[in-house]
């Protein structure tokens, strides 16, 4: 098994979360629509599309690291999803490209970039767990890899581990009131509802996952 993942895992990352966002962009708007102004799924999708424009560019070189991959994600989502979203996200993606600084990334270097991610979206956003935010999934991630790490576990066991506590945790939103973003402006009409960043980060970890459970199987 496979012990490190680097700049393929990350670029088939990138490649199944703009499969996915896409696929999932109604389910995101309608959560969106519940507690917010209906617009996270377009957003998204909008984003990833144009990151896998840039992807593909003939012009440009292919991002040759792990960081560079996801510098190249956090410029594009910062300049075109908008909203509380895309700095968001951007700032998260920017960085976990400074942490992902070698040429690979074992079990305690996913721990590291998401801890780095983590550390990112709560600079931005300042919300705490329980917030109903994307900080509910991305706090138990980031803890369930490193406890992966910590326990000898390879780099996929650590990004399955925050796959599934990033969607454990999204679906800790459902019973709170929002105390951050447009959705706290509801107060308790909040409750009952999935906060739609918690859920399209549970997907984006999910498929992080996924790309490198697949890269493996392919080994
Ligand atoms: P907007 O709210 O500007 O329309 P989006 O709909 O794209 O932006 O994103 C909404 C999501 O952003 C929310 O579901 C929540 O997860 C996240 N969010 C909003 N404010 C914050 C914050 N201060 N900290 C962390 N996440 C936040
Ligand atoms: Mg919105």
């Amino acid at each position: 098994m496979a012990d490190v993942i680097g700049v393929a895992w990350a670029t088939q990352w990138v490649r199944a979360s703009a499969a996915a966002v896409g696929e999932h962009r109604m389910e995101l708007i309608d959560l969106d629509r519940a507690i917010g102004d209906g617009d996270h799924g377009e957003n998204l999708d909008r984003g990833f599309k144009a990151v896998l424009v840039k992807l593909d560019n003939p012009d440009t070189a292919p991002p040759e690291t792990v960081g560079d991959v996801f510098k190249l994600v956090a410029t594009t989502l910062m300049s075109t999803v908008g909203g509380a979203a895309g700095p968001l996200y951007g700032t998260a993606y920017l960085r976990a490209a400074k942490a992902a600084d070698g040429a690979t990334v074992d079990a305690a270097g996913v721990a590291d970039l998401l801890d780095a991610a983590v550390g990112g979206i709560v600079a931005r956003g300042k919300a705490e767990v329980g917030d109903k935010t994307m900080v509910d999934a991305w706090t138990p991630a980031a803890a369930a890899a490193r406890e992966v790490a910590d326990g000898g576990g390879t780099a996929t066991q650590a990004l399955r581990a925050a796959a599934t506590a990033a969607r454990t945790g999204a679906e800790s939103t459902d019973p709170l009131v929002a105390r951050k973003g447009r959705a706290s402006y509801l107060g308790e009409r909040a409750i009952g509802h999935r906060d739609p960043g918690a859920q399209s980060s549970a997907l984006l970890l999910e498929v992080a996952a996924d790309a490198a459970e697949s890269a493996e199987s392919a080994q």
